[in-house]
C-alpha cells in the first residue's frame, strides 16, 4: 500500500537578502543627485554658450523648410553625416513635396538605402509629401501640433523644424539634451517631454531659440555619454555632475 499520509510541508526557504537593500540604494542615488542649479547660474551657462558660439547651426544639410523636414525625419537612428551623404543625392532632384512624389517611393528608397529603416522612412516621407501637397498646398506648416500629424513626424522632428525653419524657440529633446540637462543639472527629468517643458520654462527668452543647438552640440562633442570631457568644458565650474572627469 502506498503511504497516503500527506508529506510534511517544507518550510519555505527564507528569501536571501539583497546585498544592498533597495531603500538604501535609493537613498544613495538621491544623495548623489545634485539639486538643479539656480536661475543666476542658468543665465551664466547660456551667456557662456552664446559668447562661444553666437549663431549655432545644426549639422543636417537642407535648402528649405521641406528639405529640413525630410532630413530630420531621415535622421532617426542614423547619424547626421550619414543623412547628409544620402540627401546630397536626393535633394537636387526632390526638394519639394511634389518633386518627392514625382520621384516616387522606389526612387527615394534607392537614394536613402544606406540609412537605417530606409523602407519605413521612404514610406513615411512619400505619405507626408502626399498630405503636404493635398492639404497644405505643398508648404510646410509652421506649427508643432500640425506637423506632428504628418506620417513619420514626431514631436522632436516637429520642434526641430519650427525652431530652425521658422525661428520658433522650441526645444527638441534628443538623447544629448536629455543627458546634459540631467547632468548639470538644469532640471531633473524622467522623459523627453518633461525635459522640453522644464527647459522651455527655465531658459531666458533671449537664449531660448539657440538653446537647442547649444545643448546638442555640447552633448555631442564635450559632455559625451561615456566619458564627458569636463577638463575642456566651458561650464565645468558651474556643473554639479558628481562624476566629472577633471584631472
Ligand atoms: S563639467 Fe562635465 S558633466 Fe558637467 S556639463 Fe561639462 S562636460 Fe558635462
Amino acid at each position: 500500500m502506498p503511504d497516503l499520509k500527506p508529506s510534511p510541508r517544507r518550510k519555505p526557504k527564507p528569501k536571501s537578502k539583497p546585498a544592498i537593500p533597495a531603500k538604501a540604494v535609493g537613498r544613495a542615488v538621491r544623495a548623489r543627485t545634485p539639486k538643479p542649479i539656480d536661475n543666476a547660474t542658468v543665465i551664466e551657462i547660456f551667456r557662456r554658450f552664446h559668447a562661444a558660439d553666437p549663431e549655432p547651426k545644426g549639422e543636417l544639410e537642407h535648402t528649405n523648410p521641406y528639405t529640413l523636414l525630410v532630413a530630420v525625419a531621415l535622421s532617426a537612428q542614423s547619424t547626421d553625416v550619414g543623412v547628409n551623404k544620402a540627401t546630397r543625392n536626393l535633394f537636387p532632384v526632390a526638394d519639394t513635396p511634389q518633386k518627392m512624389l514625382d520621384l516616387g517611393e522606389a526612387g527615394l528608397r534607392e537614394r536613402i538605402r544606406t540609412l537605417n529603416f530606409f523602407n519605413t522612412k521612404a514610406k513615411n516621407v512619400i505619405a507626408a509629401a502626399k498630405r503636404l501637397v493635398e492639404e497644405f498646398n505643398g508648404k510646410v506648416p509652421d506649427s508643432v501640433e500640425v506637423l506632428e500629424t504628418l506620417p513619420g513626424v514626431g514631436r522632436k522632428t516637429a520642434s526641430v523644424v519650427v525652431n530652425i525653419a521658422f525661428r520658433n524657440p522650441r526645444i527638441a529633446v534628443d538623447t544629448h539634451i536629455f543627458r546634459v540637462t540631467n547632468r548639470i543639472p538644469l532640471a531633473i527629468t524622467k522623459t523627453p517631454l518633461d525635459t522640453q517643458v522644464a527647459l522651455e520654462a527655465l531658459i531666458p527668452d533671449e537664449y531660448l531659440l539657440h538653446a537647442h543647438h547649444w545643448l546638442i552640440l555640447h552633448g555631442r562633442y564635450i559632455c559625451k555619454a561615456r566619458r564627458p570631457e569636463c577638463w575642456r568644458c566651458p561650464i565645468n565650474d558651474l556643473c554639479r555632475y558628481p562624476d566629472k572627469t577633471i584631472p
